[in-house]
Order: C-alpha cells, then sequence, then structure tokens
C-alpha cells in the first residue's frame, strides 16, 4: 500500500486519539503545554485545498491544528483561509522574506509587516513559521538577527520557541518521515534518536503505547493525495529537487 494518501492520514490520526492525547494549536501549546500533547503543524507551500481537505477531516473529529500559508498565490487562498480559521484552526505565516527581497534586511521586514497586516486582515495571527525555499541561498529565519518577531505582536516561531530535546519532531519533508538529510532548513537540534520511515511505523510505535509525550509534526498536505495520478506528480518533483539539494546544499 502506498504511503502518504489520505486514508493513510485517517490512520494516523485515529492512532494518536486512541492514545488520548491533547491536540494543541501551536499557539495553545506555547501559552500552556498539555503533558500530553501533539500540535498538527502545516506548511501550506502549494495547493491549499489539500490543506483544507486536512482541515476538514481534522474538525470531523474534533481536532485543531495550525495552518501557515505564504504570501503567494500559489498557497495564499483567502477563502481557504477564511475557511480553515472557521473550522477552529489557526491560522499563522509562513513566511519567506529573505528570498523574496534576496536577501535585503530593510526591504525583507517591510515585505514581513505588510504580509503580516494582510494576513491579519482576514483573521488573527499570533505565531510565524519559516518557509524554507529550498532552492535559495537566503534563510529568512536571519530576519530575526536583527530584527524581533515580538515586536510585531508575535509571540512564537517553532524554530526558535520550540526545545527538540523535549519535544519530538517529525516532518514529512520528502514523503517520509526520516528524510531530513535532504532537508536544508527544516532541521532541528535534538537528543531523540528514534527515527521513522513510513507512516505505518509511527502507528505501530501509537499502538504500543509507546510514542513521546509532547510531539510537533509538520505536514505538507500537497504530498498528500489518494489519486494516483496527483500522487506521482508531486513524486517527481520532490525527487527533482533533492537532486538539486542534494547537489548545491547537503555536505557529504
Ligand atoms: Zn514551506
Amino acid at each position: 500500500m502506498i504511503d502518504f494518501t489520505v486514508r493513510r492520514y485517517k490512520k494516523l490520526l485515529q492512532a494518536l486519539l486512541n492514545n488520548e492525547y491533547q491536540f494543541q494549536t501551536f499557539q495553545e501549546f506555547i501559552i500552556t503545554p498539555q503533558k500530553k500533547s501533539i500540535i498538527l503543524r502545516h506548511d501550506v507551500d502549494l495547493l491549499p485545498k489539500n490543506s483544507l481537505v486536512f482541515a476538514q477531516i481534522q474538525a470531523s473529529k474534533g481536532i485543531k491544528g495550525t495552518y501557515y500559508f505564504r504570501a503567494v498565490p500559489e498557497s495564499w487562498d483567502k477563502e481557504v483561509i477564511l475557511e480553515i480559521a472557521t473550522l477552529g484552526h489557526e491560522i499563522g505565516y509562513h513566511y519567506e522574506c529573505l528570498t523574496t527581497t534576496k536577501g535585503d534586511l530593510e526591504l525583507g521586514i517591510y515585505d514581513f509587516q505588510k504580509n503580516l497586516s494582510e494576513l491579519r486582515a482576514l483573521v488573527p495571527v499570533s505565531t510565524i513559521c519559516m518557509h524554507g525555499s529550498p532552492l535559495s541561498k537566503y534563510d529568512s529565519k536571519d530576519l530575526w538577527k536583527t530584527y524581533k518577531y515580538q515586536d510585531y505582536g508575535i509571540i512564537a516561531e517553532p524554530y526558535f520557541d520550540i526545545n527538540y530535546d523535549k519535544i519530538y519532531y517529525l516532518t514529512d519533508t520528502g514523503r517520509r518521515w526520516d528524510g531530513h538529510k535532504t532537508s536544508v532548513r527544516d532541521r532541528v537540534n535534538t537528543v531523540f534518536t528514534r527515527k521513522f520511515h513510513s507512516t505505518s511505523e509511527i502507528i505501530e510505535v501509537l499502538n504500543a503505547a509507546v510514542f513521546p509525550n509532547q510531539v510537533m509534526f509538520t505536514f505538507h498536505p500537497q504530498r498528500w493525495n489518494d489519486n494516483v495520478l496527483q500522487w506521482s506528480k508531486e513524486f517527481v518533483m520532490q525527487n527533482v529537487k533533492n537532486v538539486v539539494k542534494k547537489h548545491f546544499f547537503v555536505k557529504h
């Protein structure tokens, strides 16, 4: 059975539910972290309707997550943003300002402010998350070497405000759960050594009730598809990107 399908996703959610985790938005976790907590983070890089499907599935099970939207047409779908917020999820800004402005800090913070206030004209926003832009040499997190996101009413950014020695981190980068090697920027330092490759491995460990208590999952819903044609299209694109990324950025 192929992995990273919506069907498999539902099984993962059910396994988490069976283990009686609390599902917290990133904002909620920062303010009042629960002992047994799951943060479902979604980076809406493209195909926002896929994220809407995830948001609807979660809502039907009484679960909440956090959705980060980019300020580009392939992510920023006003209707989808409003609908996901209405379902009770948190909306955040997936910023890439130093990529957009080719490393110009002043233009970058201007771009940040402008996009943030446009998003806030739609929904409340209190957390942000960097978009990796793997093919860019600029790291948008560098904005915060000069500026403070707290000055813009932002309470947290997952790459700065989480202790990954305490909170277990999993990301679906490259349609596998141990694809951090091919990720240029979506990587964290951690003491956890357990790695997972497939979603069913995670489900197995959940069924054995030995999964960590506090976990952040990062999903890119455009990678999850029940339609074989769509699934293959994303698969081909991902492999092209990985070859490019390896060539330019990954130390051997
Ligand atoms: Zn992203």
